[in-house]
């Protein structure tokens, strides 16, 4: 068999959204379990409605998610003098005809088939040069459909699917402009290309018998074909914008790694046995099409952020760091005088389920802050927290090895020389060193602070006392 060549093939009018990573994802792995090639081609023939913007979109989506193309990015409006060439090939071989009908004629027999009952499609009037204009008239170009028989194709995902010819019409090809249309170019490239395996959304299964039926007037090998059902919202409606069919750099944004969303696309209409989580090389390891299901998926928001939190803390500490650094300079946050960010990932993974929430919540170990939250502070920053803090601020002081386990030791003699339990000690003390009520582990977090910085906070923290007692 021929080596194993498929595609993913945007048209770009807009961002790559899930629907379409999943498109995409489901190409790639299949090219990539077969050790097949995986083709990248925009298809922008719709000249009105694709934008350089949404390339570039498509791109950044492309390339966060580390779906590497071999082949491509071709272009389809760079490829207009091949699809002609194959066009005037067919009117010389037949399988193509020049058809002059006016519009008020198609207008008219579109009423009159409707008037009928009839599904609307051309009569086939300018078949067989069956009309008295000379080639040079306007006209346009349509593919002479077979008008017996029928089209049957198997496809991957959802069993043989057959279309009588009869309900398929003859194709326009070429526009009275001399451009050729977008299902026409779709197989001159899918036959120039050499792609084995079409693997698509479901909105183009009634695409496919007309792209056979050319295909094979071409004599061109026909790919097989797998059409992926759709994706629908949490709401089990189809995906809107609001629900999820936004960009996937979104997800970047929010706070998502690529990985987290790739298991979370994989099995969103795939499976393996029971298996949730999947590193990459497990999906090219078992990634086949039959096990790809026929019916709709639902997007489930909680799962993907369940898939996020995993890969946060199971990824390793250095590659989660390129992403949260992304999300650090968002932050603006010079991270130059505090932990490194594989430190900050071992500190917050845990707490967080998303790299923006971790980037959110580090700020205090980078800059100094204000003021203390104020619930915290009413609870924690009490008169009665006066004695724990200095004590405590004078032993980190007297730390001369800066290690998280001596810092768990000064807090210990702290509660056991002032005889209270380690809660009197450490919440005033988290307060005063974070500023807020929450935090990883006080032995971890006060090392990560560092030792000035935190007897500095504490020194702030017994002033906000002192205040608040002189204003009692
Ligand atoms: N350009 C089409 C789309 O974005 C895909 C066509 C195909 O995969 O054959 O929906």
């Amino acid at each position: 068999m021929s080596k194993i060549k498929t595609r993913f093939a945007p048209s770009p009018t807009g961002y790559l959204h899930v629907g379409g990573a999943r498109t995409a994802l489901y190409s790639w792995l299949y090219s990539r379990h077969n050790k097949g090639e995986f083709v990248l081609r925009i298809e922008d023939t719709d000249l009105e409605r694709s934008t350089q913007p949404a390339i570039d979109a498509i791109m950044d989506g492309m390339n966060w998610l580390n779906l590497n193309w071999d082949e491509g990015p071709y272009y389809q409006t760079k490829r207009f003098d091949r699809y002609n060439q194959v066009i005037d090939q067919m009117l010389s071989a037949g399988t193509a005809y020049r058809c002059y009908c006016s519009k008020e004629r198609l207008e008219q027999l579109r009423e009159d088939q409707m008037a009928k009952g009839e599904k609307p499609r051309y009569d086939g009037c300018c078949r067989g040069g069956n009309h008295n204009h000379s080639a040079d008239e306007p006209h346009v170009v349509r593919f002479l459909n077979p008008q017996e028989g029928s089209v049957i194709f198997d496809d991957k995902i959802r069993g043989p699917i057959e279309f009588s010819n009869q309900e398929l019409d003859d194709l326009i090809i070429r526009r009275t402009d001399g451009s050729p249309t977008y299902n026409f170019c779709v197989v001159i490239d899918d036959w120039d290309m050499e792609i084995t395996h079409v693997i698509r959304g479901e909105d183009h299964i009634n695409n496919t018998p007309r792209q056979i039926n050319i295909l094979k007037a071409l004599g061109a090998p026909v790919p097989e074909y797998a059409h992926v059902s759709m994706i629908l919202g949490d709401d089990g409606k189809k995906l809107s914008k609001r629900y999820n069919a936004v960009s996937v750099m979104q997800y970047r944004d929010d706070g998502y790694l690529p990985e987290a969303l790739l298991n979370y696309l994989v099995r969103l209409g795939w499976s393996h046995g029971d298996q949730e989580i999947f590193t990459i090389d497990e999906m090219v390891e078992h990634f086949t099409l039959e096990a790809i299901s026929k019916s709709a998926s639902a997007f489930n928001t909680d799962k993907l952020l369940w898939l996020n939190h995993h890969y946060i803390n199971t990824l390793p500490a250095e590659k989660v760091a390129v992403h949260l650094d992304w999300h650090i300079k968002q932050q603006n946050i010079d991270t130059s005088n505090g932990p490194s960010l594989v430190e900050l990932i071992k500190l917050l993974g845990e707490r967080c389920k998303t790299l923006k929430e971790m980037a959110e919540s580090c700020h205090y170990f980078y800059v100094d802050f204000e003021t203390f939250e104020e619930a915290a502070a009413k609870k924690h920053l009490r008169p009665v927290a006066r004695q724990p803090l200095e004590v405590v601020r004078d032993k980190l002081s007297a730390i001369t090895e800066w290690t998280a386990e001596n810092v768990h030791q000064a807090i210990q003699d702290t509660a056991d020389e002032l005889e209270v339990g380690m809660g009197k000690v450490g919440m005033p003390l988290r307060v005063a060193v974070t500023g807020a009520g929450q935090s990883p582990g006080l032995d971890v977090t006060v090392h990560a602070i560092g030792k000035t910085r935190s007897v500095a906070r504490i020194n702030k923290a017994l002033d906000f006392i002192t205040e608040r007692e002189n204003q009692a």
